[in-house]
């Protein structure tokens, strides 16, 4: 058995070969049939002539509709009307199981794709994301590895927010409320003091109630935490992580994104140092631009496009006003204003993909900052903990994987970056 890209290859051509899969397309004329089968790996032609195969197997091949599952042998062929030039010419063409009428065909709407999300997901187009995310992850793991960073597997189930209260999630927690994890950060930050780098890959849950092409109710989160790096170190460490995730993505997938209209080689220019802006330079560029924003204004999806759609190369925004941001941040010493922060903006208009900082090691001006947006002290007493007994500088951030590959597949909508999407309007497959 090979797989259709190792048929593809060539170099059975005038040989026999065997595969099996599933039927992409199909048509039948008089005593031949011409059916693409497509697996994990590709699709292939292959023509079934009546008196080629064995008499029973004519019969079904000539019926089975698409996404019928089937074993094809034959011999490998030149052909030029054939996606890849080549086809099998069948000496044998067994369906293993025939499909119903499958309840997709060529144009539909984004809400049936969504209610057929668990068999929309064979498309061609969502199997080469699934690879490139594998591709991205791998390039990260590896990265890390290689970098001494310790992977931890911190709670999906908490009793505090580290971003943003308005968009958590509340579940029954036996007899109490308790709710899932925005955000590994507080965890990964209690671990460095044993294993200084470290990170994890989690679902991040958060209640989005707007509708937005870059939101999703739940994501996966890489976050990575430090100890010893300031907030430059922090940026480098992205700079070197998303090349690592772009490289290994360009090299492992080529025809994935390639059939994603995405050019392997613009994700392979890309390489540190990215260009830094200052929220400050931020302003005026985007007043500049006809934006009506001042100093205080957030950056949105609309503003980010501003500032990055003529850009091939990711973007840092650094130093964001202190309300912006959440409460764990670091004063910037040289603008009090301002956090030593980062957020990475993806080119081409995509926009954030990363937030990032140093942490305050300040407890005072940390449990000022609670008081002040309201939160009550006790849940974030182990928190401030951490920075009674031997704190020290560290940075860390939070990558949103979905955000990248919608980058980095160039897709119109975050909800095609993962599998079964989950978002305000649904929850189901
Ligand atoms: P935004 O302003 O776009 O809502 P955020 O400031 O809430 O983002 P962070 O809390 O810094 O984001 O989270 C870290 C990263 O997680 C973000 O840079 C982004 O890539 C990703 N992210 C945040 N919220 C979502 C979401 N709802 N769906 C998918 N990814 C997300
Ligand atoms: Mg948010």
């Amino acid at each position: 058995m090979q797989s259709i890209k190792q048929v593809l290859s060539g170099e059975s051509l005038g040989q026999p070969v065997s595969i099996r899969g599933w039927i992409y397309r199909t048509r039948s004329s008089g005593g031949i049939v011409f059916a693409v089968i497509r697996d994990s790996s590709g699709i292939v032609q292959t023509t079934v002539k009546k008196g080629d195969v064995p008499d029973e197997n004519f019969g079904p091949a000539s019926n089975a509709g698409i996404e019928s599952a089937v074993e094809v042998e034959g011999i490998l062929a030149e052909d030029d009307r054939a996606p890849g030039g080549l086809e099998i010419r069948a000496s044998s063409f067994k369906v293993v199981a025939p499909s119903e009428p499958f309840p997709i065909t060529e144009y539909q709407s984004t809400e049936l794709l969504l209610d057929k999300r668990h068999l929309w997901i064979r498309s061609r187009e969502q199997t080469a994301v699934t690879k490139i995310k594998a591709a991205m992850l791998r390039g990260a793991r590896e990265w890390f590895h290689e970098n001494d960073y310790v992977e931890v597997t911190p709670p999906m189930i908490t009793a505090v927010a580290p971003e943003d209260s308005t968009t958590l999630f509340q579940i029954k927690y036996f007899d109490r409320i308790a709710y899932l994890s925005q955000s590994a950060q507080f965890y990964l930050e209690s671990l460095i003091y044993s294993c200084e780098r470290v990170w994890a890959l989690t679902p991040s849950f958060r209640a989005e109630k707007s509708r937005t092409p870059r939101h999703l109710a739940e994501y996966w989160h890489l976050e990575m935490e430090a100890a010893w790096v300031n907030n430059d170190d922090n940026m480098k460490v992205q700079e070197e992580l998303v090349t690592a995730m772009l490289e290994h993505a360009a090299a492992g997938c080529r025809a994935e994104l390639q059939l994603l209209k995405r050019d392997p080689a613009s994700l392979r220019k890309i390489s540190p140092p990215f260009d830094r802006m200052s929220y400050a330079e931020a302003m005026d560029s985007l007043q500049a631009g006809g934006c009506e924003v001042s100093w205080g204004s957030d950056l949105g999806a609309v503003e980010e496009r501003a500032l990055t759609k003529e850009r091939e190369t990711p973007l840092f925004v650094v130093n964001y006003p202190k309300e912006l941001k959440p409460f764990y941040m670091k004063e910037n010493p040289e603008d009090s204003r301002t956090y030593k922060n980062s957020d990475l903006l993806a080119p081409e208009g995509y926009g954030e993909i990363i937030g990032g900082s140093e942490r305050e090691t300040d407890n005072s001006l940390m449990v000022d900052r609670l008081k002040e947006i309201g939160e009550s002290l006790e849940n974030y007493q182990w928190y401030l903990d951490l920075r009674k007994y031997g704190s020290v500088p560290h940075s860390g951030f939070g990558l949103g994987l979905e955000r990248m590959v919608t980058w980095v597949c160039r897709l119109e909508h975050i909800r095609d970056a993962t599998p079964f999407p989950r978002t305000v309007a649904r929850v189901y497959p």
